[in-house]
This record gives structure tokens, sequence and C-alpha cells, in this order.
């Protein structure tokens, strides 16, 4: 068998900390809501980190023994220690898989990889949110129907001020009129990038079998490929002449 997927969710873990509904939703916090899931897949291997565990649970150590990085962060960005985006950077340019949920687009670490300011529109609602998959090919949308809907959603809309994505998985539409691009690859050196719209923390969306399964198929997809090493630099032609 192959070696398992090894995959650590990590999550700012404050709301559920300090506010009694969403507590309520997540009594063990996102990241246990997600990690449990992703635990019945027989070929990851999954641990949580969160915020205010010593170095966010990011140590140089276990960000190495990470194939792959969930990452939910909503009211925290900024006490994101630099010296650990910067790892988590090096590490993605080195083939790190990472998964931004949500409002994550606004993370320190997913702007540093997009470049732009990652703004968008938004509205706490709790209206209906159908999702459509526009790259039925594509890897991550494995197993899913033509489109998905979650009954109660804050909505996202466009313009997302993000680059343009490698390729577009998702496109939300919402009773107000908007649309979104809800399901984003980017490659990125050797690693890759999914941005996956869904989650708020509201709302029990990480329950969801659709999303955990997009989630998964995620996991799996920006998984290290482990491909050739790149040089760089001045170097000797290969033939002679
Ligand atoms: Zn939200």
């Amino acid at each position: 068998m192959n070696q398992p997927i090894r995959v650590t969710v990590w999550n700012e873990y404050r709301h559920e900390k300090n506010d009694k509904q969403i507590s309520r939703i997540y009594p063990d916090g996102i990241h246990n809501a997600i990690g449990t899931h992703l635990k019945y897949q027989t070929d990851f291997e999954v641990r949580t980190a969160t915020l205010d565990e010593p170095e966010h649970g990011l140590t140089t150590e276990v960000l190495t023994d990470t194939d792959v990085l969930i990452w939910w962060g909503h009211a925290a960005h900024a006490d994101v220690q630099d010296e650990v985006v910067d790892r988590i950077h090096e590490r993605v340019l080195n083939g790190m898989g990472l998964i931004c949920l949500h409002s994550a687009h606004y993370s320190k670490i997913f702007m540093k990889l997009m470049g732009t300011s990652c703004s968008l529109k938004w509205r706490e609602s709790g209206e209906k949110e159908r999702i459509w998959v526009v790259a039925p090919g594509h890897p991550i949308a494995k197993g899913l129907d033509e489109h998905f809907e979650i009954s109660h959603a804050e909505m996202y809309g466009e313009p997302f001020d993000i680059p343009e994505p490698d390729t577009l998985v998702f496109i939300s539409w919402f009773p107000g009129g908007e649309v979104f691009r809800s399901g984003c690859c980017f490659y990125r050196g050797q690693g890759k990038v999914f941005y996956f719209r869904p989650g708020h923390e509201t709302h029990p969306i990480y329950y969801d079998a659709v999303v955990l399964r997009v989630i998964s198929n995620a996991v799996r997809w920006s998984a290290p490929v482990n491909g050739p090493k790149p040089t760089f630099g001045r170097v000797q032609p290969l033939e002679s002449s």
C-alpha cells in the first residue's frame, strides 16, 4: 500500500471558545469536525493544530511531516506570526499542499501566495448557496453531481480579487444575484493550493457530506507528487555540438 497522506487540519479555534452558539455547532472545534471525518479515510493520517499552541502548532517538525495543510481562520489572521507564515510558504513552494477554507481568503498565507488583496463581497444572511461544478474532469470533482446546495450560507460575491486560478472547479450562485469562484486551484512552485469557499462558523457546513467529500478530494489532489527536484542557474548544454 502507498504511504498515507499526512494531513494537518489547522484552526484558529477562537469562535468556538468565545461564542456559545458556535460552540454548540462545533463543540470540539472546526478542526476536529473536519479531522474526525478525514480520519475515516484509510489513505490519510490526520493531526490537528491550533493558533494558541506554541508556534501555532506548526513547528518545523510538524510541517516537515505534513503533506497537506488545511487552514481555517477568521477573526485572528493578524495573530499568526510572520515567521510561521514564512515557514508554511516555503513548504508550499517545496511541494506541500494547502487548502484554504472560507474566510481563509484573508489569511496571511493565502494573501502571500496570491499577491493580491483577496477581497470580496459578503453578506451574512443565511441564504442558500448553489455550487456548480465547472471542471467535471478535475480530481476535486470526483463523485459529485453537476451541482450541490448548502441550505444556509454566508454569501461571498465577485469580484474576488485573486489571480486567475490555474483551474476553476466550482462557481457558486446566491439568491441575491451574486456569483463567486468558490473552488480555485493554483500551482505555486512545486506545491498546490486549493481555495474552497463553504464554511461559515455559524452554520454546520463542515458536517455536510458533499463538502467533506470535496475536502477529501482536495487533499488527494494537493498531496505532493514527488516529481523531479528543479535545478536553477547556469548550466552546460546536454548535447555537445
Ligand atoms: Zn464567514
